[in-house]
């Protein structure tokens, strides 16, 4: 039994289907749209462009708040009893989604979003989950997604199908947008400095440096060393900022800049959207809020 539970979390979006003959774990009450799981808001709001109305879409972990070391409260493992697919980011993000089975006898398909993307390594081994901080990494998101609610419901193909291609040019239109602004601002060096580094992919993409102020250190402060060597890079960098997660960030981030020159910029959003009126209310938003930010600050 252990077994098959395991070979089944194995399971690709590829290979899910392959066992497709079997009988569905969780069946679907006729009377009710079939719900979907998404680990984090951002997922969850990719999930909803690409399936709502037809599907119920809900998160595990709302807007402001964090996606780490967030393991499901014994209620929210409750809330595992009626859905008929779970989203998960993936790269060790969820570190409870193995126990999943075990823990609530959730049967049904579980499919990582990040699968497909290739991925940044820290410290040269283990995979950054921050994935959604990317154009690439939204777009492989919502083609994956798609490809199993195709598999899962065949016939809503089409409505997912065309749903994926508004999402997609929408992206697009924000990536160009964010290029055009990037552009803008002076070439070379540009490094940003953020609380907790969830901009690796983000970096990869615009040729922005990124560095968290959490890797500095393993306390909640850098050593005076390691900040001494922070301010000198900001210094000789061509452009550089620092920006905020939270209001609990400021004073640090706020001493970093003063120190360096380099200009506050005020917040990101990282691991989750803002309140759905928030500047950061969807996963399109947020990419282009950030990056609109970003490049608003290193311009001055
Ligand atoms: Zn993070």
């Amino acid at each position: 039994m252990l077994l098959a539970r395991r070979n089944f979390l194995a399971l690709t979006v590829g290979g899910l289907f392959a066992a497709a003959c079997k009988p569905a774990p969780n069946p679907v009450p006729t009377n009710s749209k079939p719900k979907v799981l998404a680990t984090i808001s951002i997922l969850a709001d990719v999930a909803e462009r690409l399936g709502a109305p037809d599907l119920e879409i809900v998160s595990l972990i709302g807007p402001d708040q964090t996606a780490h070391h967030r393991d499901p409260t014994p209620r929210e493992l409750t809330g595992f009893n009626d859905i008929s697919l779970l989203l998960h980011v993936g790269f060790k993000l969820e570190g409870w989604i193995d126990r999943l089975p075990e823990s609530t006898g959730y049967r049904g398909p579980i499919i990582q979003a990040s699968e497909g993307i290739d991925p940044i390594l820290v410290e040269g081994r283990i995979p950054d989950p921050h994935t959604w901080q990317s154009f690439v990494g939204l777009r492989s998101y919502a083609e994956t997604i798609v490809k199993v609610y195709v598999k899962l419901w065949p016939n809503l193909a089409t409505r997912f199908k065309a749903r994926l291609v508004t999402y997609l040019a929408e992206l697009e239109a924000a990536e160009q947008a964010a290029v055009a602004r990037l552009a803008q601002v002076r070439q070379g060096r540009r490094l940003i400095i953020v609380p907790h580094n969830s901009f690796r992919y983000l970096g990869r993409e615009f040729g922005l440096e990124f560095r968290g102020i959490s890797a500095l250190s393993t306390g909640a402060q850098p050593s005076a060393q390691a900040l001494a060597i922070l301010l000198d890079e900001i210094k000789s960098a061509d452009a550089a900022a620092c920006f905020i997660e939270a209001e609990a960030d400021k004073r640090l981030m706020e001493q970093i800049a003063r120190e360096s020159g380099a200009k506050l910029g005020g917040k990101l959003y990282t691991d989750s959207l803002s309140k759905p009126d928030g500047p950061a209310g969807t996963s399109i938003k947020m990419l282009a809020y950030n990056l609109a930010t970003i490049a608003e600050a290193l311009a001055t």
